[in-house]
């Protein structure tokens, strides 16, 4: 139905924009003196994880398919500056983390004298980006995906023009057009980022030493894992968050309690409930205006060397020609889609985090997959509520589904599930013992509606889960599978052990 409406708006527009495009007004392409044309099936707009494997999966559909990137390496901003590069500060400073706090000496590893070779941590982090993004354009020539690097922009309904560096330009016409352009940091007004000492995600990835103290504005995800890189490196970190929670949208209030417990321990501090008002340098220190959100005369002022501007991302369609098209975006600056990932012209579809949805790689990849797909007549499905999310910090936070707190909100009845890492016996081998699976499943059919771990590879194993859930599982029937001994994935059946019976049988 809702499919229908927006064929009916698109079909109602296309003969207008067709028009114009006759006129010359939205057509017309200065063709330089180094332009030149070709043809495709599918123009991709942005080669994140999105807009990259969407080109991948269309070629090895048969569409010829064109992928159009601005920057000089594929892979956007999760190879470039967001997932791949923080997850390798993450694994490295949790190494020496280990080292450093004694955790290895009480293991039994004595290692002396440990230091940190900053210079080294970010060329490991730079190679492991090397190493994928490069990857990425020999995966398009293994699939005969074409890379044109250069500014996309829509130049007409079956039309994409590509500006080079070097200002010469590329008119592919093309059958259907994906804009996979992304997202970027969303800005603090007043608060100017030189990504020097006042930086967003994309500096904190690239300091040039180690902050004596940082403050984070926004205990979200990034925030977060950011926050816990410089800490574990030494920084004396203050996170300052608006809400009275920490871990961002879609986390379980008991996990981010237990959560906020573990990062505290580990030195982070916390400002919650708090607003920044302001930031002034005032030579080497930055200096950080709060005020208590209930009560906004408390006000304090922190000082820091560093300064994390993380207060979330916004979508980028900049110079895409949208308007020019007639697209428009809603209040948030996404592009709309109708469940076919269609724009409101059929043949320009939009997919990642330019529009609605979790800003996830994962998520991006998906629907760019099921949006190939559906441009060659298949089913177009994702179901939203089976989109995991994971924190990379130590432990590790994953969840998928519903919380607590949605279902309460919802008036589901439910029953809960926990499990400690506690009565793990991997965990208690590994030494690493803080968290618990919880699951969430339904009072009257078992059926799993949510599962939410904090502890050791909660990254990984929250995967299992949303397998469960993707396939419409009981808590019984996870609890019935055979899992390997002793690993921590015990935890989790246990914890649908306690879901389905009431009684787990280690603890
Ligand atoms: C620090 C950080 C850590 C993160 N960690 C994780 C994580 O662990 N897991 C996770 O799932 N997500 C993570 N994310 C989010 C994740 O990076 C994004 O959700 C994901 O990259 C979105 O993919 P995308 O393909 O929609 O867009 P993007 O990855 O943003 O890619 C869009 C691409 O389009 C290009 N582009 C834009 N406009 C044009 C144009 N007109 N012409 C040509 N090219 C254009 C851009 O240059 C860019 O390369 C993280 C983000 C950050 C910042």
């Amino acid at each position: 139905m809702q499919s229908n409406i927006w064929n009916f708006v698109a079909s109602s527009i296309r003969p207008v924009v067709a028009k114009r495009c006759q006129t010359g007004l939205l057509y017309s392409v200065q063709h330089r003196q180094y332009s030149s044309t070709q043809e495709a099936d599918l123009v991709v707009i942005g080669s994140g994880p999105g807009g990259y494997v969407a080109s991948i999966k269309a070629a090895q559909l048969g569409l010829k398919t064109v992928c159009i990137e601005k920057n000089d390496t594929l892979g956007g901003t999760c190879l470039n500056v967001g997932c791949i590069p923080s997850k390798a500060l993450l694994n490295n400073s949790h190494y020496y983390h280990m080292a450093h706090s004694g955790d290895l000496a009480n293991r039994g590893v004595l290692v002396d004298n440990v230091r940190i070779d900053l210079e080294k941590l970010m060329a490991t982090k730079s190679g492991a980006v090397k190493s994928l993004t490069g990857g990425i354009a020999q995966l398009f020539k293994k699939n005969k995906v074409t890379h044109i690097q250069g500014h996309g922009k829509i130049t007409g309904v079956n039309q994409v023009t590509a500006t080079k560096s070097d200002g010469s330009t590329e008119v592919v016409n093309t059958k259907n057009i994906m804009i996979a352009t992304g997202s970027e940091v969303t800005p603090f007004p007043g608060i100017e980022i030189d990504e020097d000492t006042i930086v967003s995600s994309t500096g904190a990835l690239s300091l040039k030493k180690i902050p004596k103290r940082m403050v984070v504005i926004g205990a979200g995800v990034i925030g977060l894992e950011l926050g816990s890189v410089w800490g574990r490196l030494g920084a004396e970190v203050t996170a300052v968050e608006f809400l009275s929670s920490i871990g961002g949208v879609g986390i379980d209030g008991e996990v981010s309690k237990t959560f906020q417990k573990v990062l505290t321990k580990q030195g982070m501090k916390f400002k919650l409930g708090t607003k920044v008002t302001g930031a002034k340098k005032s030579g080497d220190v930055i200096k950080v205006a709060v005020a208590d959100v209930l009560n906004p005369d408390k006000t304090e002022e922190l000082e820091c060397d560093v300064l994390l501007v993380c207060v979330g991302r916004r979508p980028y369609t900049e110079n895409l020609g949208l308007e020019e098209m007639g697209i428009e975006r809603d209040q948030r600056g996404r592009i709309p889609v109708n469940s076919h990932f269609q724009t409101v012209i059929p043949n320009i579809h939009a997919i990642g985090d330019c529009i609605h949805g979790p800003m996830l790689a994962h998520k991006a990849e998906d629907e760019g997959v099921v949006c190939v797909e559906g441009i060659l007549g298949g089913a177009v499905h994702i179901d939203y509520n089976c989109v995991p999310s994971v924190i990379y910090t130590h432990p590790e936070v994953g969840w998928v589904g519903r919380t607590e707190e949605d279902l309460k909100c919802e008036g589901v009845e439910y029953k809960v599930g926990k499990f400690p890492f506690m009565a793990n016996s991997r965990a208690k081998t590994n030494n690493e013992t803080d968290g618990f699976v919880k699951v969430l499943s339904d009072k009257g059919t078992d059926r799993i509606l949510g599962t939410h771990i904090i502890g050791p590879s909660a990254g990984e194993l929250i995967n299992e889960a949303v397998l469960a859930q993707e396939y419409g599982a009981s808590a019984e029937d996870v609890a019935r599978v055979c899992h390997a001994h002793p690993t921590c994935a015990e935890a989790l059946r246990e914890a649908n052990l306690a879901a389905y019976c009431g009684k787990p049988i280690n603890f």
